[in-house]
């Protein structure tokens, strides 16, 4: 068992706060596992793509300083607002935008509201009378709102019907090419930028009542003076306006998030001022609970009081202002390759900051998609570029919580060629990937090496091309036998990675990827459900119990040990012994907790019941009273030949008994335990297991069939005593047990008798 757990679960959490649907779950909780383990307090921590709250807040709770840096100044915007807490005085500051002055073509002030909610006007497709449209429906081809919902003040809700004449001519009375589009246009892309006709093609996605509310909106939020944090609150609620204004999502169908950067056939034109409205009005749920700022670095170094700053830089920025050797930790949970998010956050960026930063993201609003090749490249540079601010102690850990097999592949590649060794990983369906790397500059770092041996504890011998497809599938089959049970593909291909990343095996992304096809191709993989594969011929070999058993085992060795224990420190017990290849699935190692403690207030403790002395006791009484039934039905009960019990007839086994305290069901496997013909196999066990049982059926549909196969019967403790004590003959025996025959196919009742109902006997029939 090693000192530290490599592989973190935490538990992902959907992203919250402005453009939640565009950005990736957050592994929550990982990050704290990891600044506890591997920093002291005080440490300085970086978040090297900072785009959302979480990894700076555990950082600050467990007592480092943080960095939060993203050279997209979205991502901090989004970062802070979940950090700062939402301003109390957020009502009355909206208030102020709201009444902020527009002037009106004939040279009247109104309130801004006033104004935009003029623009979607309209009349209440029920009673005729005067509304605000909530949204029309447009037609992209025939570029006419077909469809409206309009606030009805005299029907009292919101009445969805057909568009008027009076809408169509609405819709069209606002210039295409007026002021709010070259104000739009310019900010992003000025007269003679490369890049304006890209950044034309995303002004459209607007129309142009949209445009100019969402513009006369801007223009009012940067004539006001607002402390930053007002400030950032109403940008976050623009921001999110902004997205939600486009013309990308589709009417009469759900779709989570925009995928192109094309208006659908049938698209939305919503409030812009109702949007912003609902958006203030859920600002305070962005930040459950404040966290210490700092305005900055210079503060940040000043104070040692846990603190975070937001530094909107790229990385090889950042590595140019801090000194070297004083980073802890760098987490890293690397932006996805997503052109669409990419664009827009390029052109809403622009809109909202005349700044360097967001000028820099102008080259993103090319709708070019971005490739895996180029992601890599960049991630390369990135760790290459914050390698040498690493602490000699120091971690950099790649963390996101998504099974995603480009993403693994992109950063072994990257972490490993920017000059980084991999210490320890886990890899898991549920909660995606953990890489812990520690930095170990090579002469050749930055590129496929090069050298032979290198100098003293230098690098490996690097890898031939031609060897990495037999490193593969080696890698897939030796992780398949030491997990000696089907195993997900995003298991096996983390595997993969992490070993090339090991051997240094490093190539542009698509030659890996290739290589790595090419190696699976090799082997005869079964696929037993959709994701979950298998070699046959591993069946053949002595292979160690299945992973589920070993976890099911720790679990109890670990309660038995030690009572009682904290949550968070059981699961980094378990995960500091599998790790790697043999990384449980959390809900499993959960379900396992569940089977053998109980847990109170977050502290967990061993079952009474699950005491060995206790266990075993009863496994004997329950063993001596089988014999004592069997010899009252006329059986000659016998020991021996890997069974705990068999009742005997003429010199056959007749039923065979399994008697368990755990549900370690590795020994269905055929070959494992030797199952004369006409023997009825049962397995016996506590009902504390049942849960647990029926997961392992699940989870490992090579069990399931052998148990279906063999036709065993699992029955619980309480329901086997419960039939002793009523002193049933043979046929009831049987047909209680669910293996008469003539109760239908062997092995359905399999659930039935797992199921049954635990109360006192005489509710059971
Ligand atoms: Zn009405």
């Amino acid at each position: 068992m090693g000192e530290i757990a490599w592989f973190i679960p935490g538990c992902p959490e959907v992203a919250r706060g402005p453009l939640a649907r565009y950005r990736p779950p957050t592994p929550a909780g990982a990050a704290d596992g990891y600044i506890r383990q591997l920093t002291s307090p005080g440490a300085l921590v970086l978040d090297l793509f900072c785009q959302g709250p979480t990894f700076l807040r555990e950082a600050v709770r467990a007592g480092c300083r943080a960095i939060g840096a993203n050279a997209n100044p979205i991502g901090l915007l989004i970062a802070g607002l979940g950090l700062e807490g939402t301003p109390a005085n957020l009502d009355a500051v909206f208030t102020r935008l709201a009444d902020a002055p527009k002037e009106t073509p004939n040279r009247r002030s109104i309130p801004l509201h006033r104004h935009i909610l003029s623009l979607y006007r309209s009349r209440c497709p029920v009673c005729g009378g005067e509304g605000t449209a909530e949204w029309f429906a447009w037609d992209r081809e025939a570029r006419y709102p077909y469809a409206k919902a309009v606030r009805c003040p005299r029907c009292g809700r919101i009445q969805e019907g057909p568009t008027d004449e009076a809408d169509m001519i609405a819709a069209r009375r606002l210039d295409r090419k007026g002021f709010a589009y070259y104000f739009a246009l310019d900010r992003v892309a000025p007269l003679k930028s490369s890049h304006r006709a890209r950044a034309a093609e995303l002004v459209d996605l607007y129309t142009p009542r949209n445009l100019s509310a969402l513009v006369d909106i801007l223009i009012r939020l940067e004539g006001l003076e607002l402390e930053r944090p007002a400030r950032a609150a109403l940008q976050g609620a623009l921001l999110e306006t902004m997205d939600r204004a486009s013309s990308l999502d589709p009417h009469g169908e759900e779709r989570p998030r925009p995928r192109l950067l094309r208006p659908p056939a049938r698209f939305l034109e919503r409030n812009v001022w109702y949007l912003l409205e609902a958006t203030v009005a859920r600002a305070m749920e962005w930040a459950p609970e404040p966290v210490r700022r700092a305005p900055g670095l210079k503060e940040l170094f000043a104070d040692p009081t846990p603190a975070y700053t937001l530094l909107p830089l790229p990385a090889r920025e950042v590595a140019r202002h801090l000194a070297p050797g004083t980073v802890s930790l760098i987490l890293a949970d690397p932006p996805r390759p997503d052109g669409v998010f990419w664009a827009l956050c390029a052109l809403w960026a622009g809109w909202l900051w005349e700044s360097p930063a967001s000028q820099a993201m102008r080259p993103l609003l090319g709708r070019r998609r971005l490739e895996w090749d180029r992601h890599q490249e960049a991630f390369q540079a990135a760790l290459s570029a914050v390698g040498p601010l690493l602490a000699p102690d120091g971690y950099l850990v790649i963390l996101f919580a998504e099974p995603d097999e480009n993403l693994v592949a992109s950063a072994c590649q990257a972490a490993s060629a920017a000059g980084y060794d991999l210490v320890g990983w886990g890899a898991s369906t549920e909660v995606g990937c953990r890489l812990v790397w520690r930095w170990a500059p090579r002469s050749d770092a930055g590129g496929r090496p090069s050298g032979r041996g290198g100098i003293g504890a230098g690098p490996a011998p690097p890898t031939d091309n031609a060897e990495a497809p037999p490193a593969v599938a080696e890698t897939v089959r030796e992780t398949l036998q030491a997990r000696a049970e089907p195993t997900p593909r995003f298991l096996l291909t983390a595997a993969v990675h992490t070993e090339l990343a090991r051997r240094r095996w490093n190539g542009p992304f698509g030659e890996v990827v290739q290589a790595v096809r090419c190696g699976w191709e090799s082997l005869e993989l079964e696929a037993l459900e959709m994701d979950l594969l298998w070699l046959p011929d591993l069946d053949a070999r002595r292979l160690d119990p299945p992973l589920a058993d070993r976890a099911e085992e720790i679990v109890r060795s670990l309660l038995t040990e030690r009572s009682p224990w904290a949550t968070d420190d059981l699961l980094l017990a378990v995960y500091r012994a599998l790790d790697g290849p043999l990384t449980p699935e959390p809900s499993l190692v959960l379900l396992c907790m569940r089977s053998y403690g109980v847990e109170d207030g977050g502290v967990w403790r061993l079952r009474e019941e699950d005491d060995p002395a206790r266990r075993a006791e009863e496994l004997e009484n329950l063993r001596r009273d089988l014999e004592e039934l069997g010899r009252r039905l006329r059986y000659r009960p016998a020991r021996g030949r890997g069974w705990d019990l068999r009742w005997r007839e003429r010199g056959r086994d007749v039923y065979l008994f399994r008697l368990s305290a755990t549900a370690a069901l590795g020994d269905l496997i055929p070959g494992k335990l030797p199952l004369p013909r006409g023997g009825r196999p049962c397995w016996v066990l506590p009902g504390g297991r049942a849960e647990l049982l029926a997961e392992k059926l699940r989870r490992d549909p090579r069990l399931a069939r052998a148990a279906w196969g063999a036709g065993w019967q699992f029955v619980k403790f309480r329901h086997l005593r419960r039939l002793i004590a009523e002193g049933v003959d043979r046929r009831t025996f049987a047909v209680m047990l669910g293996l008469d025959p003539a109760t239908g196919p062997r092995g359905v009742q399999i659930p039935l008798m797992m199921t049954a109902d635990d109360g006192p006997p005489t509710t059971d029939h």
